[in-house]
């Protein structure tokens, strides 16, 4: 998760939630049951997530995306940072070498990313309504 001060950069100017009552409803469903606002939900508020911060400021968190112009109307977010506060520790990345499997190099300090773009259906599984990751 970004920082404060990087967070705060990538923000945009436009304010987020109508009304408190908009706010109670989509951080239920968020923010209260995620790990980044644990600490403030245990008394450290100083510690809380920042990008609550941000949106206390008049401003969009970057992390807070939208899927339709319905969602930017009733504020219906999807905060990509949301952990939920039951999931286990992330998984250190990358993941290490099997047992018996041979390393040229080692993995560290290197980190390993990878997308999937999903492909548009072909052949059969188009006929089918199916599609191919
Ligand atoms: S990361 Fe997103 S969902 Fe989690 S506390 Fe922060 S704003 Fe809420």
């Amino acid at each position: 998760m970004r920082t404060y001060d990087e967070a705060l950069a990538a923000a945009r100017d436009e304010s987020t939630f109508s009304n408190s009552s908009q706010w109670e409803v989509w951080s239920a469903k968020n923010c209260d049951r995620c790990i980044h606002d644990r600490p403030a939900r245990q008394g450290d508020d100083g510690n809380g997530c920042p990008l609550i911060l941000i949106s206390l400021l008049g401003k969009r968190p970057a992390e807070w995306q939208t899927q339709s112009a319905e969602d930017d109307v009733f504020a219906d977010y999807t905060c990509t940072e949301f952990r939920h506060d039951d999931a286990p520790a992330p998984q250190a990345r990358p993941v290490s070498v099997s047992p018996g499997q041979g390393e040229l190099l080692p993995c560290e300090p290197y980190e390993v990313r990878c997308t999937v773009t999903p492909r548009p259906p072909s052949g059969p599984a188009a006929a089918e309504g199916g599609g191919v990751l």
